[in-house]
């Protein structure tokens, strides 16, 4: 498995009063790999780096392809310019961002590139500060998406035990998790930009809980993997072998077809694409959630003030346009994504749609 310490040498990361994210996350991989080194003997753990020193996102992911590792853990430290009260973790997976909020995690972290040579000929123009970059996230199948989840989700645990704040499991179109080929999670130990937490990860203490917690997911994940596939989580072929849907599909996956079909498919009565492809294999028979945040007389561009950065979909009912976001068949995704949808759209409410109609 690899263990990538995000950011390092010219690149500090975020900044905070008494240390920078470089460090944190160095001592906290170290402390994690330390950890798995010793309690699990069968698994070989390798850095992206071991010293403060500067190491492309590029050369990361390729560091965990080249040596075929089935695990890569990318350890980062979170910021926020505005507002200092905001603490907690949250694991992210690869997918198209569901938030304004987890786009721009994502382009703060992929902006490290803008440091590299060459970025813009190694990174095909991806220009990480601008959204339109990320349509492209919109495309990704990614086959390791479901143990991708089933790692983020047992360190999101993890924290939660340690008693940290658990902000959830997340989708984000990180350049890094891109690049790899394997099941793979980037986890934002906590927020730099709060002093408690700071003072926190930059503490002895804090950074073995943190690397602890990390550990027992890890451990966690490993034993099922294990039991499911009847064999070792250090075998490189393991993870193709697991070709079934993700049990909670992400809200993030569906949105992306359902987008397009807001622009083209369309016409007359909705018709729901997204739940007769993406979802046909599921045992839900057609019926997805989706959270409902606002009806207009007509229809809105994508990009409407109105959203507030959020990706819609619509369907049509009483000569009414109705937006709105997420699609799972899961109904606790559908909560979180509810909970979440209520800060910028308190009259939010999750609604059953099959086929592109609204059940009663
Ligand atoms: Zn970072």
């Amino acid at each position: 498995m690899v263990i990538d310490a995000g950011h390092g040498g010219r690149d500090p990361g975020a900044r905070g009063r008494k240390t920078n994210e470089k460090n944190i996350n160095l001592a906290i991989a170290k402390r994690l790999g330390e950890m798995i080194a010793d309690g699990h003997k069968d698994v070989k753990v390798i850095y992206t780096r071991t010293s403060d020193k500067f190491v492309g996102l590029e050369t990361r992911a390729n560091i965990a392809n080249h040596n075929n590792a089935n695990l890569f853990i990318s350890i980062h430290t979170n910021s926020l310019k505005h507002g200092s009260s905001v603490r907690g973790t949250e694991t992210y997976t690869l997918g198209l961002a569901q938030t304004k909020e987890n786009l721009d995690v994502a382009m703060l972290e992929n902006s490290a590139i803008l440091l590299e040579d060459n970025y813009k000929k190694r990174y095909e123009n991806f220009n990480p500060n601008s959204s339109e970059s990320y349509i492209m996230f919109d495309l990704i199948q990614n086959k390791n998406m479901a143990q991708s989840i089933a790692l983020a989700t047992e360190i999101q645990r993890g924290f939660e035990q340690a008693g940290r704040k658990n902000r959830g499991v997340r989708q984000a179109g990180f350049l890094v998790l891109k690049a790899t080929s394997m099941p793979s999670v980037l986890v934002e130990v906590g927020y730099i930009s709060n002093p408690d937490e700071e003072s926190y990860m930059a503490s002895d203490k804090g950074r073995t809980e943190l690397a602890r917690a990390i550990y027992n997911a890890f451990g966690r994940y490993k034993r099922d993997y294990e039991r499911k596939q009847g064999q070792g989580v250090s075998r490189k072929e393991a993870p193709e072998k697991k070709k079934e849907e993700p049990k909670s599909s992400p809200a993030s996956r569906s949105s992306s077809s359902s987008r397009s079909s807001v622009s083209v498919q369309f016409d007359g009565p909705a018709r729901s694409v997204v739940g007769e492809s993406r979802h046909s294999s599921t045992s839900s028979n057609g019926v997805v959630y989706k959270v409902q945040i606002l009806t207009s007389d007509k229809p809105l561009p994508d990009n409407a003030r109105a959203f507030k950065g959020r990706r819609t979909s619509y369907y049509r009912e009483g000569g009414k346009y109705k937006y709105t976001c997420g699609e799972t068949t899961e109904f606790k995704d559908i909560q979180r994504l509810h909970r979440e949808l209520q800060k910028d759209f308190p009259n939010a409410f999750i609604i059953r749609m099959k086929d592109g109609k609204r059940l009663k």
